[in-house]
């Protein structure tokens, strides 16, 4: 079995910020606040990574201290599911962008996955109605009719808007529907 190698420079930061003395129990006092995709990757990662386009910030709420930008590989490193599901978060909604920046600032329904709809909600960007609804025709085979398309259209539209603001903004433990 190999061991994950944490990088120096990582380690020390966050050890650095944290209560703990060890990155083994340090890593688990953090959470995600947001993450940002720069297409120029101008950010230079906590580790010293150079070019990063995927920046995250990091909070670790027992010392109120913030770290940024972080990169995807290091995010890994944390080696914790909750960062997992938010990195992939962060990676759907930059595709999503990417798509949006390709096609005039529209979505379509095949560049939003049901990740990014799901995160719209949470992030208060859509209504519980209209991420059911997007859901829906996400599987459905037939074209929709005008009235639908009508309604798509909205919804897609307020993604879109939202997806810098809302969706890229939300923390790692939004989807944690238990914790207050
Ligand atoms: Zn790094």
């Amino acid at each position: 079995m190999e061991a994950v190698v944490v990088k120096e420079a990582l380690s020390v930061a966050v050890v650095d910020n944290s209560v703990a003395d060890h990155w083994d129990q340090a890593r688990l006092e953090w959470r995600i606040v947001g993450s940002e995709y720069d297409p120029e990757a101008g950010g230079t990662c906590i580790c010293g990574k150079q070019r990063i386009a995927d920046q995250f910030t990091i909070e670790n709420p027992q010392t109120g201290m913030t770290l940024f930008p972080i990169g995807n590989e290091c995010i890994k490193l944390f080696d914790r599911p909750d960062f997992d599901e938010r990195s992939h978060l962060h990676l759907d909604a930059k595709r999503s962008l990417r798509a949006q920046g390709l096609n005039a600032g529209t979505l379509d329904l095949k560049s939003v996955s049901k990740r990014v709809i799901e995160a719209s909600l949470r992030a208060g960007v859509i209504n519980e109605w209209q991420c059911g609804f997007l859901i829906d025709m996400k599987g459905k085979r037939r074209p929709p009719s005008p009235k639908q398309e009508a309604k798509m259209v909205e919804a897609l539209g307020q993604i879109a808007s939202g997806l810098d603001s809302g969706v890229m903004a939300l923390p790692s433990d939004s989807g944690d529907e238990d914790r207050q």
